[in-house]
């Protein structure tokens, strides 16, 4: 079935400025000072100025222009071109405004940026390593949809989206990739719905051959849409060419053992049996047993993959597409693909895009029963 392309009207996607998106700029981690200029002049309010320095003092910001300094309560700060932001000794630029006030003795900086924009740089950062221009596209339409469907998720804290990977990767307007920038325009305003809603479009790396439900990875999202389907056919899957298709590794016994230990059994045992107790259909690994003799434990793969990847770094278990297995002195982990393995995968995508579908038939692919729309964002 084609997807259909509609015109419609949005009233209710974005509750700002038509267009307009507000980003948190380092929110998680906010500076208490910034620098920022401006490539042409920086305009606030009735101020002209080339450049300013801006620090939180209790409720209040101290300005430090070039030939004077005062107090505000907070500040909007705007350009023709685009503005640098400096802090941390980072340095990034921006296009559109930036809004400032104090937030416990740092700073809460927001972005106000047209979608599009912030698109362009989003999907430049997602898929750096992919050829294929379709791919692109069909990115694009997913990010676009992403943002819409989190627009409320920091609604508390005054903006829509923050900019590390909690919500999308958002590195101002630094790096854009032609064509990411391209692909951005050529799908300005479409975006996948279901049932008159945007979707959650989950994507991932490299699926490793089959895709999963995402019910079966997260029982609590029940999305008829995200279902698992066969990347390609059975032993040529479109993403087997990816750098990372399969991975392998090996830990010390001895180090596992005592991670077990400390991080699973909370207690001194030693470890005698590893094994993957449960699978989704699609054949990740859903549980794990650990078993110490008599005593086993069972934990979930997505509870063990943050203890691990905190404990191991987070490249050790790639995925959850593994068996496990002990050899001579070492814990050996042999898996398939990078990421959940819910929604798109993004070197499928690139290959189908290499064999000439488009970015319609790759969504399709993908995500069922939604309908591509374009909408006036
Ligand atoms: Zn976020
Ligand atoms: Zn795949």
């Amino acid at each position: 079935m084609k997807i259909a392309l509609i015109f419609a009207l949005s009233l209710f996607y974005l509750p700002s400025e038509c267009g307009e998106i507000k980003i948190g700029i380092s929110y998680s981690n906010p500076p208490a000072k910034a620098e920022i200029s401006c490539e042409t002049k920086c305009v606030s309010g009735k101020n002209k100025f080339s450049r300013v320095i801006i620090s939180a003092r209790g409720q209040e910001l101290i300005a430090e222009y070039p030939d004077r300094t005062e107090k505000l309560k907070k500040a909007l700060i705007e350009s023709e071109g685009k503005l640098r932001i400096s802090y941390f000794k980072k340095s990034r630029t921006y296009y559109g405004k930036i809004y400032i006030e104090p937030y416990k003795n740092s700073l809460k900086i927001i972005n106000i940026c047209d979608l599009e924009k912030y698109l362009e740089s989003v999907v430049s950062a997602e898929i750096r390593d992919l050829k294929n221009y379709e791919a692109y596209k069909a990115q694009a339409v997913i990010a676009r949809t992403y943002t819409l469907v989190n627009i409320d998720r920091h609604k508390k804290s005054g903006f829509h989206i923050c900019d590390n990977t909690h919500c999308q990767l958002y590195n101002g307007y630094e790096n854009i990739s032609p064509k990411a920038a391209q692909a951005v325009k050529e799908t300005e305003g479409e975006i996948l719905e279901y049932r008159g809603r945007p979707a959650w479009t989950f994507y991932h790396s490299i699926c490793g051959g089959v895709t999963d439900s995402v019910w079966e990875i997260w029982p609590y999202e029940k999305k008829p849409y995200l279902r698992s389907v066969k990347d390609g056919p059975p032993v040529r899957p479109y993403c087997r060419n990816a750098p990372g298709f399969l991975w392998r590794t090996k830990i010390k016994f001895s180090k596992f053992e005592k991670f077990s230990q400390e991080k699973i059994f909370k207690a001194k045992l030693p470890l005698t049996g590893l094994s993957v107790s449960a699978r989704t259909q699609a054949g990740r690994a859903k549980t794990l047993k650990f078993v110490s003799g008599k005593y086993e434990k069972t934990i979930s793969v997505i509870d063990f993959y943050h203890i691990a990847g905190r404990y191991f770094g987070w490249e050790a278990i790639r995925s959850a597409m593994f068996d496990v297995s002990f050899e001579k002195f070492y814990v050996v982990f042999k898996g398939k693909g990078h990421g959940h393995g819910v929604g798109l995968c993004q070197h499928g995508a690139d290959a189908m895009a290499e064999l000439g579908y488009d970015y319609n038939q790759i969504l399709e692919h993908y995500y069922k029963d939604l309908k591509l729309v374009r909408r006036k964002l």
